[in-house]
């Protein structure tokens, strides 16, 4: 089957000929409709060598759907030719946070050597997919795999970092979204979704800004350090009540903490490696950092649900296998409106 590969440091990921995977016991084969193309990809494949942790070649792609193709011995409850999604951070599936779903938080993932799909184990950018387990699939019934196979990361990840500050988006709040991007584009609409607050969308480039306008934003503005003043005329001189940052570089984790207000949150998603002071005399007063890691299981049927209801609604750009590298180039570029998706 073709796969497409990060295989030589410092190098663009390679489309080649590899062999079908067979499903070993408990493990589940699906046929790959649909792997998006996520940020953090091209996080790892900028790393040094000395800091690469993730094995070679790594079979990209941890956003992933496909239709169950077939079962490794002992498997049930699971029929062939189900369209299903790839839940991604994969835990034991027995500690604590496992039983609650939060597999993102399993206390065991390290010491067991459990990685998620496309960062560690054979991702999704394939014809084919093995899966460690079918408690790790969810069906997406009626919804369409290539316009939705993003919600696994760039829904979840967005949707459990909402979730973690929804008690301060109440009506009369104002949160801002910086970086509009595969995930961002998506909290956007979620926090329209989910809660009336004011939504504000900041980004470094005006076709993101119009993106986020298109898909509810009530205000857009350039991410530049005069936006907060901007801010704060909004909101009567308050401040921000929570901020998302989808970068968290230097420049915006500056940003957000010049513009978060007293007791607000600053969630940091993206990897970018910012450092923020902190203390009584740094920031607003009782403001809370937040690191939320993807989300939880029952958190992405809920995404599901909420793109069924709500109509959360990715705006993809559409790659063959053998053209993902360009997915990749262009996303390195900061091209991608929205999310690419490759579709085997
Ligand atoms: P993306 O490339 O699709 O989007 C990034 C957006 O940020 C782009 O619109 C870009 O124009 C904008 N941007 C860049 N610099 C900016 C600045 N200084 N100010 C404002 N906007 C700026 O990326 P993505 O796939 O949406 O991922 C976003 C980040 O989240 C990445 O760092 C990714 O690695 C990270 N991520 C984290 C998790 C998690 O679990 N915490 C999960 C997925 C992705
Ligand atoms: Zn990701
Ligand atoms: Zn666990």
């Amino acid at each position: 089957m073709l796969a497409l590969q990060y295989r030589t440091i410092g190098s663009a990921p390679e489309v080649v000929e590899i062999e079908t995977p067979e499903p070993g016991p408990g493990q589940v084969r699906i046929k790959v409709s649909a792997a998006g193309v996520c940020h953090s990809d091209e996080f790892i494949m900028s790393l040094p060598d000395d800091q690469y942790v993730y094995g070679r070649p790594q079979t990209l792609g941890h956003e992933g759907a496909g239709v169950v193709d077939m079962l490794g011995d002992g498997v049930e409850h699971l029929e062939l030719g189900t369209s299903v999604a790839v839940y991604g951070p994969w835990g034991c599936g027995q500690c604590y946070e496992c039983s609650k779903g939060s597999e993102n938080y399993c206390t065991n993932a390290a010491r067991y050597g459990i990685v998620p799909p496309g960062l560690g184990a054979p991702g999704a950018m394939a014809e084919y997919m093995i899966v460690d387990s079918p408690r790790h699939l969810v069906p997406l019934g009626d919804l369409d795999p290539v316009k939705n196979v993003s919600l696994t990361d760039a829904g979840l990840t967005p949707y459990h970092a909402i979730k973690g500050s929804l008690a301060k988006l109440h009506a009369g709040a104002t949160c801002v979204v910086i970086g509009v991007g595969g995930l961002g584009h998506v909290a956007v609409q979620l926090l329209r979704a989910m809660t009336p607050a004011t939504v504000v969308a900041l980004d470094i480039s005006e076709d993101k800004l119009n993106l986020a306008t298109e898909v509810g934003a009530h205000y857009t503005f350039p991410s530049e350090q005069g936006t907060v003043a901007l801010v704060r005329d909004l909101t009567h001189g308050e401040g921000a009540n929570v901020v998302f940052d989808f970068v968290a570089n230097q420049a915006t984790m500056d940003l957000g903490q010049a513009m978060i207000r007293p007791q607000g949150d600053q969630v940091l998603v993206g990897v970018g490696a910012g450092v923020l002071p902190v203390g009584l005399m740094a920031g607003a007063w009782e403001a809370s950092i937040r690191s939320p890691y993807w989300g939880t299981r029952p958190e992405l049927i809920e995404v599901f649900d909420l793109a069924r209801s709500s109509g959360i609604n990715v705006h993809t750009e559409v790659f063959s296998l053998a053209d993902a590298p360009k997915a990749y180039e262009k996303l390195k570029n900061n091209q991608i409106l929205g999310r690419a998706v490759v579709v085997p």
